[in-house]
């Protein structure tokens, strides 16, 4: 594997050099992305300026035949958090990358012309043009027109118009099997910063490159059989996931009294069946779309699936569990078409569908529009895809949208959105939340698992004892993970099955020759949060910004009447291992 490194500063327009893994030999997903943002970021640098770098890292396991193991990790100093990020996505590219042979892509500093440049990667290497017909242009329509130009075998990853803005709230979308533009490193502002490089587009051809060839093959095919039957046999990967995809979890959650309802006024949302992940599935089958379905090669649980329009066509993928919440109950918005076409324009402006609906809630707070107003979100979003001074603010996230509009309640830690779990509800996430990394992020140490639905054992989630110590374990073992470039919905069946965890360490094993056990994914885990917090804190980040907003200690959420119970002091001991 070697590094490809672009200077979009170079004298003459961009340049481009391959070299070896060097230091980062051994490393991927977000082992890579993290440990080259600690090494070579300056911590205080402006994100979006010539010191920041962005990182595209496919996984360890990206590009060979393991199942699930499409995943691709983006890091950079974040726009929106100030802190490290590692914004995770699915999607084709992961897999074509690892192919054509590159641990990682690195842009780095600053363009000296105001032009767009497209970059084309196949085995003969790396093309560099500028090309500003693709000012502007939405996510959809760069697909389409890099389709024309390279055909249909090619994948993208590509920025909107909120990322050519350099909007805090900017995606960069990978583009899955039907080349649409439709999976996205969504947290944080990559795509500001991928904006800030001047690259619209990268495109991707991995024609004559095969299979990554492990080093032991035929101990390698046994480990992934046996992992996919893992896969296959737990509830949550072989039933739930792929039947009503992650929106499952619109009921479960609400049912736990812990879906975060107006923003974040109350645990329940009373109109969540309308939403739910089951009348979801049913409306896309219905409607002739897919309820289970991929987004990358590979992948056996496939939670995704495909929307369609009432007329039946295509509309986007099967919108998240996270998306359906933030566009949705969040807003107190009800009308899964209206969700649809609020994540179909998130995908084509490439903007994090999180960060849009917490920034919608508090617009909606502060009384821009009325809760429940499924055409109004659609208006201001529109507002962030025309760059118009609303939409700005909006696209610059939550906490932006609160100062302008001077709005106390603001669901954000170090900037950054919360997702849909509230933590007063599921006090584990709220630990997670509070002191990840990241900024608030779910799939930094998913509580929620052993918080809800019981797996890999069992914390009340109403209380705050054992909260630190889950959230810790899953942080190291979520750090790990995302760095294989496994999905991390495989983290249900290796918590809860002993031998598909094993699966998991004897594919790594055979494939690079190691002798990898629990304790070396744990010290890895812990390795990557280290480098990370230690850039956090030469960033300017401190313990209190290890802290959920003051009205989740003070506002007592209704059907549990409870606030976030966690003391700071606890807080601080996450990290004390
Ligand atoms: S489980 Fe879902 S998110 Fe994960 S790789 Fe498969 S389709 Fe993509």
């Amino acid at each position: 594997m070697k590094i490809l490194r672009i200077n979009v500063g170079a004298e003459g327009g961009p340049k481009a050099s391959e070299g070896p893994m060097g230091a980062y030999e051994g490393l991927g997903g977000r082992a890579l992305t993290s440990a080259l943002v600690s090494k070579e970021v300056p911590p205080l640098c402006h994100p979006l300026g010539a010191d920041n770098k962005l990182v595209i890292a496919p996984g360890l396991l990206s590009g060979t035949i393991a199942a699930a193991s499409g995943r691709v990790s983006v890091g950079c100093k974040s726009p929106l958090t100030g802190g490290v990020k590692e914004a995770n996505s699915g999607g084709q590219p992961s897999q074509m990358l690892a192919r054509l042979g590159y641990g990682a892509i690195v842009l780095e500093g600053k363009p000296k012309e105001e032009k767009i440049y497209k970059v084309f990667i196949n085995k003969d290497g790396v093309k560099i043009t500028p090309d500003n017909s693709l000012k502007s242009l939405g996510n959809y329509d760069v697909a389409e027109k890099m389709k024309k130009e390279y055909g249909e075998k090619i994948s993208c990853i590509s920025i909107g118009q909120a990322g050519e803005m350099k909007m805090s709230a900017a995606s960069i979308a990978f583009t899955d099997m039907e080349l649409r533009p439709t999976r996205h490193a969504g947290r944080g502002g990559v795509g500001a910063v991928m904006g800030a490089k001047g690259v619209k587009v990268i495109v991707l051809d991995d024609a004559g490159m095969g299979m990554r060839a492990p080093k032991d093959p035929q101990k390698f095919a046994e480990a992934n059989k046996k992992f996919v039957e893992g896969l296959k046999k737990h509830p949550v990967t072989g039933e739930g996931l792929p039947a009503y995809g992650t929106n499952v979890l619109t009921n479960v959650i609400n049912e736990a009294g812990a879906y975060p309802t107006k923003n974040f006024m109350w645990g329940r949302f009373p109109n969540c069946q309308k939403i739910s992940g089951e009348t979801q599935a049913q409306t896309e089958t219905a409607r002739g779309g897919l309820a289970t379905h991929g987004c990358h090669r590979g992948c056996t649980i496939q939670c995704s699936g495909t929307y369609m329009d009432k007329d039946g066509h295509y509309l986007t993928k099967q919108p998240e569990y996270e998306t359906v919440w933030a566009l949705g109950g969040n807003c107190e918005i009800d009308d899964l078409d209206a969700i649809a076409m609020l994540d179909r324009l998130c995908d084509d402006y490439g903007l994090d569908t999180i960060e849009m609906g917490a920034a919608i809630g508090v617009a909606m707070e502060a009384g821009l529009a009325k809760f429940g107003d499924s055409q109004a979100a659609i208006n201001l979003l529109k507002e962030v895809g025309k760059g118009t001074p609303m939409g700005r603010i909006l696209g610059n996230g939550a906490a932006i949208t609160g100062k302008v509009l001077g709005v106390e309640r603001v669901p954000v830690v170090k900037g950054q959105a919360l997702p849909a779990y509230d933590p007063r509800g599921i006090q584990g996430i709220g630990v997670t939340y509070a002191t990840s990394t990241q900024g608030a992020d779910h799939t930094a140490g998913y509580a929620v698992a052993t918080n809800i639905m019981k797996v890999g054992g069992f914390v009340d989630p109403l209380k705050p004892e054992g909260q630190v110590e889950l959230s810790r374990n899953l942080q190291i073992a979520t750090a790990a993970i995302d760095s294989t470039g496994m999905c991390l919905f495989i983290a249900f069946a290796i918590m809860d099955q002993p031998d598909t965890f094993q699966a998991l360490l004897d594919m790594l094993n055979a494939f690079y020759g190691l002798t990898l056990n629990a304790d070396g994914v744990t010290e890895l885990g812990k390795s990557i949060l280290k480098n990370e917090r230690a850039f956090n804190i030469q960033a300017g980040l401190t313990a209190q910004h290890d802290r959920l907003p003051e009205f989740f200690k003070k506002e007592l959420l209704p059907p549990h009447n409870l606030t976030f119970q966690v003391t700071d002091q606890d807080l601080d001991k996450v990290f004390n291992w």
